[in-house]
């Protein structure tokens, strides 16, 4: 009997390793599902749209698929940008933002405006737009975390009063890269950049959690979902991911979420907070598991200090962190520039800007623009090895 009260579920990035669980999630709930969404008419959005035949079928860029899938999904699909943020204010929705990269942030604003709920994976929303959704959420609609840690962080929360909250403690895998030094960095390759211990994830995610990157974000992504103080954000390497995330209270008591790593369990909730539904799932048993925790090397991984100095300095400066790193991330995934030069670009980039307080979303991608223009232009200077 899932899914009696559940509201039907518009997936952007449904082609993604989210949204592709997310709509697995909503199989096993029952839930129907409004409208799919991702950047490409490809034949992994087509096999989506086929799998949900009344759903409305959104892409960003048809290319020159435009005229085929046209004719083979007719009047349920549409196309560009705006169709994105058109599905996301459907009122009487739950939205999946499971979009990469700050081209989220628009259709987050726009679930939100229309009160919807916005089950959130895109951190990016809250990275380049902390402001303005916190400013939407003054308005109407409300945001439950996907991010695995933030989930933590908002489980062990439930129930607690405000001003108890001490400390948040992220937990980080530390990734392929853990325990190396600068020198050891400078060599890795690609592949072994893509091979992540403990979690199957996008490519861009896959990076930033190499180089902590993404723990920077997620950093941001607690002090605008949980309204902490950027001292009060710790970040601690737990190479198991076990340990989903802490939160310290003002009495000395100290909550985490634990369990097999698996990003199934987060979304789902989102979708039924504050219901609990039954899963099959895999029994966590903590007898016999090894569980090690670590002081993150920001010395090395410079991409986390980064993070926590643009937070701090807020306004736009986020907004330009993540647009460099977006860039730099590509470049490194392209073979332009090597896996130490991606932190030294975001450095670079963030340390020209001259941070402004956002007012609208334009004030944002202005900002945005210029971090990648300049994130480009420092990739050339080193791929072309001045
Ligand atoms: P992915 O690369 O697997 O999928 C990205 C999806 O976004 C695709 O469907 C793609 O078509 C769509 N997309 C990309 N650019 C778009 C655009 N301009 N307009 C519309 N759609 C666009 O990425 P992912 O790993 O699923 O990550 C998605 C988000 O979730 C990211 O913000 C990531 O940080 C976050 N996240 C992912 C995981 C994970 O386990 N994969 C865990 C926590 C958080
Ligand atoms: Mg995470």
């Amino acid at each position: 009997m899932g899914g009696h009260s559940l509201k039907p579920l518009v997936v952007l990035g449904a082609t993604g390793s989210i949204g592709g669980q997310t709509l697995d999630v909503a199989d096993g709930l029952g839930v129907p599902v409004y409208a799919v969404a991702a950047r490409r008419a490809s034949d992994a959005l087509l096999a989506i749209a086929r799998r949900y035949p009344d759903a409305v079928v959104c892409v960003t860029d048809p290319g020159d698929r435009r005229d085929g899938f046209l004719s083979l999904l007719g009047s349920r699909v549409r196309f560009g940008p705006g169709s994105l943020t058109e599905v996301a204010a459907t009122p009487d929705t739950t939205v999946v933002n499971a979009i990469v990269g700050s081209a989220g942030l628009r259709s987050s604003l726009a679930a939100l405006y229309a009160g919807n709920r916005l089950a959130l994976a895109n951190k990016e929303s809250l990275v380049a737009g902390g402001p303005l959704v916190a400013a939407a959420l003054e308005e109407a609609g409300e945001v439950i975390p996907v991010d695995s840690e933030h989930s933590a962080v908002f489980q062990c929360l439930a129930g607690e009063q405000e001003h108890a909250v001490a400390k948040v403690v992220l937990t980080a895998s530390g990734g392929p890269f853990r325990g190396m030094n600068r020198e050891d960095l400078a060599g890795v390759t690609v592949a072994q950049a893509l091979n992540h211990p403990t979690w199957a994830m996008g490519r861009r995610i896959t990076i930033d959690s190499a180089t902590l990157m993404n723990k920077a974000f997620e950093v941001i992504e607690a002090h605008f979902l949980f309204g902490m103080a950027y001292d009060d954000i710790d970040v601690v390497v737990h190479p198991q991911s076990f340990v989903h995330s802490f939160v310290e209270f003002t009495d000395g008591v100290v909550k985490a979420e634990v369990g097999h790593p698996n990003m199934k369990k987060p979304i789902q909730f989102a979708i039924t907070y504050p219901e609990r539904v039954a899963t099959d799932h895999e029994p966590f048993s903590i007898a016999g598991k090894e569980l090690t925790f670590f002081e993150p090397d920001v010395d090395v991984f410079t991409c986390l200090a980064l993070g926590y100095e643009a937070g701090r300095v807020g306004g736009t400066a986020p907004a330009v962190l993540n647009a460099a790193d977006e860039v730099a991330v590509a470049a490194f995934l392209d073979g332009q520039i090597g896996f130490l030069d991606i932190g030294d670009v975001v450095e670079e980039v963030l340390g020209r800007h001259e941070a402004t307080a956002p007012r609208t979303v334009d004030d944002i991608f202005a900002a945005d623009e210029e971090g990648r223009e300049r994130a480009l232009e420092a990739c050339r200077r080193r791929a072309g090895g001045a």
